[in-house]
Protein backbone atom coordinates (compact mmCIF):
# COMPACT_ATOMS: atom_id res chain seq x y z
CA UNK A 1 0.00 0.00 0.00
CA UNK A 2 3.03 2.04 1.07
CA UNK A 3 4.98 1.70 -2.02
CA UNK A 4 1.73 2.19 -4.05
CA UNK A 5 0.91 5.39 -2.36
CA UNK A 6 4.85 6.21 -3.31
CA UNK A 7 4.66 5.76 -6.72
CA UNK A 8 1.36 7.46 -7.36
CA UNK A 9 3.65 10.42 -5.92
CA UNK A 10 6.75 9.94 -7.43
CA UNK A 11 4.34 9.61 -10.79
CA UNK A 12 3.21 13.17 -10.30
CA UNK A 13 6.28 14.41 -8.50
CA UNK A 14 8.19 13.25 -12.10
CA UNK A 15 5.45 14.28 -14.52
CA UNK A 16 4.79 18.17 -13.08
CA UNK A 17 8.60 18.25 -12.79
CA UNK A 18 9.37 16.81 -16.37
CA UNK A 19 12.23 14.92 -14.27
CA UNK A 20 12.91 10.89 -14.77
CA UNK A 21 13.88 8.77 -11.73
CA UNK A 22 13.79 5.20 -11.21
CA UNK A 23 10.58 3.69 -11.25
CA UNK A 24 9.28 -0.05 -10.41
CA UNK A 25 8.11 -1.18 -14.38
CA UNK A 26 4.41 -1.91 -14.02
CA UNK A 27 4.53 -5.41 -15.72
CA UNK A 28 7.37 -7.05 -14.30
CA UNK A 29 8.53 -5.00 -11.79
CA UNK A 30 12.21 -4.43 -13.04
CA UNK A 31 13.67 -0.55 -12.28
CA UNK A 32 13.51 1.63 -15.02
CA UNK A 33 13.48 5.01 -16.19
CA UNK A 34 9.71 4.91 -16.72
CA UNK A 35 7.00 3.12 -15.48
CA UNK A 36 7.34 0.42 -18.58
CA UNK A 37 10.61 -0.88 -19.10
CA UNK A 38 12.17 -1.45 -22.33
CA UNK A 39 11.54 -5.13 -22.75
CA UNK A 40 7.86 -4.87 -21.35
CA UNK A 41 7.92 -2.07 -23.93
CA UNK A 42 8.76 -3.98 -26.75
CA UNK A 43 6.12 -6.01 -26.48
CA UNK A 44 3.64 -3.83 -27.80
CA UNK A 45 2.30 -4.87 -31.35
CA UNK A 46 3.20 -2.73 -34.08
CA UNK A 47 0.57 -2.23 -36.71
CA UNK A 48 1.62 -4.09 -39.71
CA UNK A 49 1.15 -4.16 -43.34
CA UNK A 50 -1.32 -4.24 -45.11
CA UNK A 51 -3.32 -1.67 -43.49
CA UNK A 52 -5.80 0.67 -45.18
CA UNK A 53 -4.24 3.91 -47.21
CA UNK A 54 -7.16 6.00 -45.74
CA UNK A 55 -7.91 4.90 -42.10
CA UNK A 56 -4.22 3.26 -41.73
CA UNK A 57 -6.20 0.29 -39.89
CA UNK A 58 -4.92 -3.15 -40.33
CA UNK A 59 -6.12 -5.54 -43.03
CA UNK A 60 -6.61 -8.97 -42.50
CA UNK A 61 -5.38 -10.30 -46.19
CA UNK A 62 -4.23 -8.82 -49.28
CA UNK A 63 -2.98 -5.91 -50.91
CA UNK A 64 -4.24 -2.45 -49.67
CA UNK A 65 -4.73 -0.21 -52.72
CA UNK A 66 -7.77 1.49 -51.93
CA UNK A 67 -10.03 2.06 -48.64
CA UNK A 68 -11.05 -0.81 -46.28
CA UNK A 69 -14.96 -1.71 -45.76
CA UNK A 70 -15.07 0.81 -42.63
CA UNK A 71 -14.12 3.36 -44.57
CA UNK A 72 -16.36 3.46 -48.10
CA UNK A 73 -19.50 3.68 -46.53
CA UNK A 74 -18.57 7.59 -44.59
CA UNK A 75 -17.74 11.06 -46.08
CA UNK A 76 -14.33 11.10 -44.74
CA UNK A 77 -13.03 14.70 -43.51
CA UNK A 78 -9.68 12.83 -41.98
CA UNK A 79 -7.54 12.97 -44.93
CA UNK A 80 -4.93 9.91 -43.55
CA UNK A 81 -5.21 8.47 -40.37
CA UNK A 82 -2.30 5.89 -38.89
CA UNK A 83 -1.78 4.40 -36.20
CA UNK A 84 1.60 2.96 -34.18
CA UNK A 85 0.21 0.13 -32.11
CA UNK A 86 -2.41 -2.73 -31.68
CA UNK A 87 -4.77 -2.41 -28.85
CA UNK A 88 -3.97 -5.31 -27.22
CA UNK A 89 -2.57 -7.23 -23.89
CA UNK A 90 0.21 -5.46 -21.78
CA UNK A 91 -0.06 -2.32 -23.98
CA UNK A 92 -4.23 -2.42 -23.71
CA UNK A 93 -3.34 -2.74 -19.34
CA UNK A 94 -1.37 0.52 -19.77
CA UNK A 95 -3.65 2.62 -21.69
CA UNK A 96 -6.25 1.29 -19.35
CA UNK A 97 -3.77 2.19 -15.99
CA UNK A 98 -2.77 5.66 -17.37
CA UNK A 99 -6.72 6.72 -18.07
CA UNK A 100 -8.48 5.06 -15.67
CA UNK A 101 -6.12 4.22 -13.06
CA UNK A 102 -4.63 7.62 -13.33
CA UNK A 103 -1.35 6.81 -13.16
CA UNK A 104 0.14 9.93 -15.30
CA UNK A 105 3.28 9.07 -15.30
CA UNK A 106 2.48 6.78 -17.68
CA UNK A 107 2.32 9.86 -20.28
CA UNK A 108 6.32 9.67 -20.35
CA UNK A 109 6.48 6.34 -21.54
CA UNK A 110 3.82 6.75 -23.99
CA UNK A 111 5.60 10.10 -25.30
CA UNK A 112 8.76 7.87 -25.83
CA UNK A 113 6.65 5.52 -27.92
CA UNK A 114 5.47 7.90 -29.98
CA UNK A 115 8.79 9.15 -30.31
CA UNK A 116 10.39 6.08 -31.17
CA UNK A 117 8.46 4.49 -33.46
CA UNK A 118 7.68 8.26 -35.38
CA UNK A 119 9.95 10.52 -33.87
CA UNK A 120 10.73 13.57 -36.64
CA UNK A 121 8.19 14.63 -39.42
CA UNK A 122 10.11 12.67 -42.11
CA UNK A 123 9.78 9.08 -40.46
CA UNK A 124 6.37 10.45 -39.48
CA UNK A 125 5.93 11.55 -43.09
CA UNK A 126 6.75 7.79 -44.14
CA UNK A 127 4.25 6.63 -42.19
CA UNK A 128 1.37 8.78 -43.71
CA UNK A 129 3.07 9.87 -47.07
CA UNK A 130 1.74 12.87 -47.02
CA UNK A 131 2.91 14.71 -50.33
CA UNK A 132 6.05 16.52 -50.27
CA UNK A 133 5.98 19.83 -48.71
CA UNK A 134 2.71 18.62 -47.17
CA UNK A 135 3.73 18.04 -44.04
CA UNK A 136 1.67 19.10 -40.76
CA UNK A 137 2.36 22.87 -39.24
CA UNK A 138 0.59 22.10 -35.76
CA UNK A 139 -0.68 19.68 -33.63
CA UNK A 140 -3.55 18.80 -31.88
CA UNK A 141 -4.58 16.57 -28.99
CA UNK A 142 -8.24 15.28 -29.35
CA UNK A 143 -10.29 17.23 -26.49
CA UNK A 144 -12.44 15.07 -23.86
CA UNK A 145 -15.38 16.12 -23.14
CA UNK A 146 -15.17 18.64 -20.00
CA UNK A 147 -16.66 16.51 -17.38
CA UNK A 148 -14.23 13.38 -18.41
CA UNK A 149 -11.49 15.68 -17.77
CA UNK A 150 -12.60 16.86 -14.72
CA UNK A 151 -13.01 13.28 -13.51
CA UNK A 152 -9.76 12.67 -14.81
CA UNK A 153 -8.06 15.70 -14.16
CA UNK A 154 -6.48 15.46 -17.07
CA UNK A 155 -6.23 14.35 -21.20
CA UNK A 156 -4.12 11.50 -21.97
CA UNK A 157 -3.92 12.70 -25.75
CA UNK A 158 -2.62 15.89 -24.37
CA UNK A 159 -0.18 14.38 -21.89
CA UNK A 160 1.09 12.07 -24.54
CA UNK A 161 1.72 15.02 -26.79
CA UNK A 162 3.31 16.88 -23.97
CA UNK A 163 6.34 14.32 -24.43
CA UNK A 164 6.40 13.76 -27.81
CA UNK A 165 5.77 17.42 -29.82
CA UNK A 166 9.44 18.14 -28.81
CA UNK A 167 10.60 15.47 -31.31
CA UNK A 168 8.86 16.30 -34.04
CA UNK A 169 9.27 20.01 -33.38
CA UNK A 170 5.72 20.54 -34.22
CA UNK A 171 3.82 23.71 -31.64
CA UNK A 172 0.82 22.02 -29.45
CA UNK A 173 -2.20 23.83 -29.89
CA UNK A 174 -4.80 22.95 -27.24
CA UNK A 175 -7.68 25.48 -27.25
CA UNK A 176 -8.71 25.42 -31.35
CA UNK A 177 -10.98 22.32 -30.57
CA UNK A 178 -13.70 22.26 -27.90
CA UNK A 179 -16.27 19.56 -27.11
CA UNK A 180 -19.81 20.92 -27.58
CA UNK A 181 -22.85 18.53 -27.12
CA UNK A 182 -22.45 15.63 -24.38
CA UNK A 183 -22.65 13.11 -26.48
CA UNK A 184 -23.57 9.41 -25.07
CA UNK A 185 -21.17 6.80 -24.86
CA UNK A 186 -20.02 5.11 -27.65
CA UNK A 187 -20.23 1.70 -26.59
CA UNK A 188 -22.09 -0.40 -27.28
CA UNK A 189 -23.57 1.35 -30.95
CA UNK A 190 -22.88 -0.23 -34.33
CA UNK A 191 -20.91 1.37 -36.73
CA UNK A 192 -22.90 4.35 -38.15
CA UNK A 193 -24.49 4.69 -35.06
CA UNK A 194 -20.90 6.12 -33.94
CA UNK A 195 -21.07 8.55 -36.47
CA UNK A 196 -24.07 9.67 -36.18
CA UNK A 197 -23.56 10.38 -32.14
CA UNK A 198 -20.57 12.32 -32.66
CA UNK A 199 -21.26 14.30 -35.74
CA UNK A 200 -21.53 17.43 -34.35
CA UNK A 201 -19.06 16.71 -30.96
CA UNK A 202 -16.36 19.40 -31.89
CA UNK A 203 -16.32 22.63 -32.62
CA UNK A 204 -13.33 25.56 -33.25
CA UNK A 205 -13.98 28.59 -30.65
CA UNK A 206 -14.07 31.57 -33.23
CA UNK A 207 -11.46 33.27 -31.04
CA UNK A 208 -9.11 30.11 -32.61
CA UNK A 209 -10.53 30.12 -36.12
CA UNK A 210 -7.51 32.38 -37.40
CA UNK A 211 -5.09 29.72 -35.60
CA UNK A 212 -6.84 26.65 -37.70
CA UNK A 213 -6.94 28.51 -41.23
CA UNK A 214 -4.78 27.80 -44.08
CA UNK A 215 -3.05 25.09 -41.44
CA UNK A 216 -2.40 21.88 -41.97
CA UNK A 217 -2.67 19.85 -38.39
CA UNK A 218 -2.05 16.49 -36.99
CA UNK A 219 -4.53 15.63 -34.61
CA UNK A 220 -3.69 13.01 -31.75
CA UNK A 221 -5.78 10.04 -30.08
CA UNK A 222 -4.91 7.58 -27.64
CA UNK A 223 -7.02 5.18 -29.36
CA UNK A 224 -8.89 4.69 -32.86
CA UNK A 225 -11.83 2.36 -32.67
CA UNK A 226 -14.13 3.35 -35.97
CA UNK A 227 -12.51 6.13 -36.54
CA UNK A 228 -16.34 8.59 -35.98
CA UNK A 229 -14.62 10.24 -33.23
CA UNK A 230 -11.24 11.46 -34.82
CA UNK A 231 -13.43 12.30 -38.21
CA UNK A 232 -16.25 14.79 -36.09
CA UNK A 233 -13.02 16.46 -35.24
CA UNK A 234 -11.46 16.64 -38.33
CA UNK A 235 -15.06 18.12 -40.06
CA UNK A 236 -14.97 20.73 -37.27
CA UNK A 237 -11.35 21.72 -38.14
CA UNK A 238 -12.57 21.69 -41.97
CA UNK A 239 -15.14 23.79 -41.44
CA UNK A 240 -13.00 26.27 -39.16
CA UNK A 241 -10.54 26.16 -42.74
CA UNK A 242 -7.80 23.70 -41.90
CA UNK A 243 -6.37 22.48 -45.22
CA UNK A 244 -4.94 19.16 -43.98
CA UNK A 245 -5.95 16.90 -41.27
CA UNK A 246 -3.21 13.82 -40.29
CA UNK A 247 -4.74 11.80 -37.85
CA UNK A 248 -2.32 9.37 -35.52
CA UNK A 249 -3.47 7.78 -32.85
CA UNK A 250 -1.38 5.65 -30.12
CA UNK A 251 -3.68 2.24 -30.69
CA UNK A 252 -6.12 0.84 -33.22
CA UNK A 253 -8.46 -1.50 -32.32
CA UNK A 254 -8.56 -4.09 -34.71
CA UNK A 255 -12.19 -4.17 -35.94
CA UNK A 256 -14.48 -7.46 -37.66
ZN1 LIG B 1 8.97 -4.57 -17.36
ZN1 LIG C 1 -10.02 2.11 -43.83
Amino acid sequence: MLRRAFSVLSDLIASVAGLTFPQHCIFCGELAGTLVCDACADKLTPVQQPICPRCGKPLKTGVARSECLHCSGHKWYVDIARALFVYEGQGREALHQFKYGRRRGLARFFGRELARGAGDLNRLGALFNWEFGEEPELAVPLPLHWWKSFLRQFNQSELMLKFYAPALGLPVSTGVLARGRNTRSQVGLTEPQRFANVRNAFRVPSRARKRVSGKRILLLDDLVTTGATLNAAARALKRAGARKVYALSFFTATLK
